[in-house]
């Protein structure tokens, strides 16, 4: 039986060990930390209940498909409710936008913002779904092999409809005039960590898939998934060993053969998947690797302020599920501030998780548990910042936005607090420039432009995770593990009898 040796428990990592065991590989994966999950990760505290990073549910269909290719069906693990509405966007005038499923609901609200937006919405909808469909098929959910793969002759045309060279933002601007509308429209880009004024107008289709296949959440958390998968890939014979970080890939010739851990064990491997950062993996896990001084040059996403707030008293009934304050009124500056100047906006736009309306026990009784995320730029050596005043500065403007819509005591109510910023994201997994959500997805860095999924010198060191093909987001991550496995199955050979023992 052939050995496939995996760094990182995150989804990536997760997803790959299942599917790798289920097609009959001996799998060790080894985990910096305590835990399976990654940024997906949870805190559990005084009866708090947080997820700690995602906590949109996304693209269910592609789920499932996981869980079924491992046997399983993605009900019997997850209880999943749909999220509707899906949130409600604050503005900085005090209007709201609950976007949702509610057709009638949208053609009030979005006639009154703007007499015949609401028409605009569905032909702006259709549109997404045009550029979902085709996405997923042809460029999203499949490996390229090389440049001719991607720029085929039957690809070009539809490039060209995804309108990569447009903007988002400009292309919702020809769907809505109010200023309003055309941010409540495009900040979803945030989701992976792009701005609207560089992101490519193909994204439009993050707005289909949430306003029409939904957002959805399980009840039992987004960690649910993790544990799920964790538990189905430990069934199929994978095996994980926590607190085993790894401090560099030993490689002999064209190939790796194995890994050192932290501790100087050695373990000896015929594949290894990485599903640690990948600019990382190029820059502190691999000897000398030219391309690692390239890395530093790519575009990354931007990075995150959290908060993760127990609170004593009522639960807000001013607060639903999902819920998004805008800056809209700054909304082009704020995006330069995170992109360009590498740090947190005058006025930040931030969102707020508050899962206890959908799972009342993730709060004590008498409770809420709030997450708070705030935007902000990743760390730059040109640019150092200092985190610990942009985060009061960031927490004071929360209460201030929050005060205006009549949260006028949430500080103090906290019982609980915990904290992330951009250096703890690259101090505890490792995130390159502790930008959250790996790579950027600009139009060089998507399909076969992104850093492939298999080492160009090294045949036998496959990555699967956010900043590789296909991209960022839990869906993604797990279409990543799939094209992997594709791979590893289509060009590793299968040798017998080797076994994880220290070399
Ligand atoms: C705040 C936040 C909000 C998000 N919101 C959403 C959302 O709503 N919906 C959505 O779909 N996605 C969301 N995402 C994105 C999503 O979480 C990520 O795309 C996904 O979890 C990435 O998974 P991964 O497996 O690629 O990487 P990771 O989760 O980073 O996993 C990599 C693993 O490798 C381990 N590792 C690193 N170095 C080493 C080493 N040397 N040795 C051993 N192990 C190592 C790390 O500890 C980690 O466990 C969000 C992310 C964040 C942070």
């Amino acid at each position: 039986m052939s050995t496939v040796l995996i760094i990182g428990a995150g989804i990536g990592g997760i997803a790959s060990a299942a599917r790798l065991a289920k097609a009959g590989y001996e799998v060790l994966v080894v985990e910096k930390t305590d835990r399976p999950g990654g940024r997906a990760s949870t805190i559990e505290q005084d009866g708090f209940f947080f997820d700690t990073g995602p906590s949109l549910f996304l693209m269910p269909p592609t789920f499932r498909e996981t869980y079924a290719d491992l046997g399983e069906r993605m009900e019997k693990h997850l209880d999943l409710v749909r999220i509707d509405p899906t949130y409600r966007v604050h503005f900085h005038d005090g209007s709201v936008l609950d976007l949702g499923s509610d057709m009638n609901a949208l053609r009030d609200q979005l006639d009154a913002m703007e007499p015949g937006a609401f028409e605009a919405l569905l032909r702006f909808l259709a549109q997404g779904y045009r550029r979902y469909t085709t996405s997923l098929e042809r460029f999203v959910g499949r490996n390229f092999y090389s440049l001719f793969d991607f720029f085929a002759p039957a690809n070009l045309p539809l490039l060209f409809k995804l309108k990569p060279l447009v903007t988002h933002y400009r292309d919702t601007s020809k769907y809505f005039k109010d200023p309003r509308l055309r941010a409540g429209l495009s900040f979803q880009n945030m989701y992976l960590g792009l701005s609207p004024y560089e992101a490519p107008a193909t994204y439009t289709l993050l707005q289909f898939t949430e306003m029409v296949e939904g957002v959805w959440y399980p009840r039992g958390g987004m960690y649910s998934i993790i544990t799920s998968l964790t538990k189905i890939a430990e069934g199929l014979g994978a095996k994980f060993q926590y607190n085993a970080p790894v401090k560099s890939i030993q490689v002999d010739g064209n190939r790796v053969v194995g890994v050192t851990l932290e501790d100087g064990e050695v373990l000896k491997a015929d594949v290894i998947v990485a599903n640690a950062d990948l600019p990382y993996v190029y820059q502190d896990l691999l000897p000398n690797d030219p391309k690692a001084a390239k890395m530093d040059r790519l575009k990354y996403t931007s990075s995150t302020l959290m908060f993760y707030w127990g609170l004593k008293g009522k639960r807000e009934p001013a607060l639903l599920h999902h819920n998004i304050f805008l800056s809209d009124h700054q909304y082009q500056e704020s995006f330069a501030q995170i992109f360009h100047e590498n740090t947190l906006p005058a006025e930040p736009s931030f969102y707020i998780h508050a899962p206890v309306r959908t799972v009342p026990t993730f709060a004590p009784d008498d409770g809420d548990a709030l997450m708070v995320l705030v935007p902000t730029g990743h760390l730059d050596r040109q640019r150092p910042q200092d985190w610990d005043a942009l985060q009061a500065r960031a927490k004071a403007w929360v209460f201030k936005r929050l005060a205006e819509i009549g949260l006028n005591d949430i500080e103090g109510r906290i019982v609980f607090e915990h904290t992330l910023t951009p250096p703890d994201y690259r101090r505890v997994w490792n995130l390159a420039k502790g930008a959250t959500f790996g790579l950027s997805h600009n139009v060089l860095q998507v399909g076969y432009l992104r850093p492939h999924n298999r080492h160009s010198r090294y045949h036998n060191l496959y990555f699967a995770g956010a900043s590789t093909h296909p991209g960022t987001g839990l869906p993604i991550v797990l279409l990543s593990a799939k094209l992997v496995e594709e791979r590893i199955l289509k060009e590793q050979s299968v040798p017998k009898g080797r076994t994880f023992t220290p070399a």
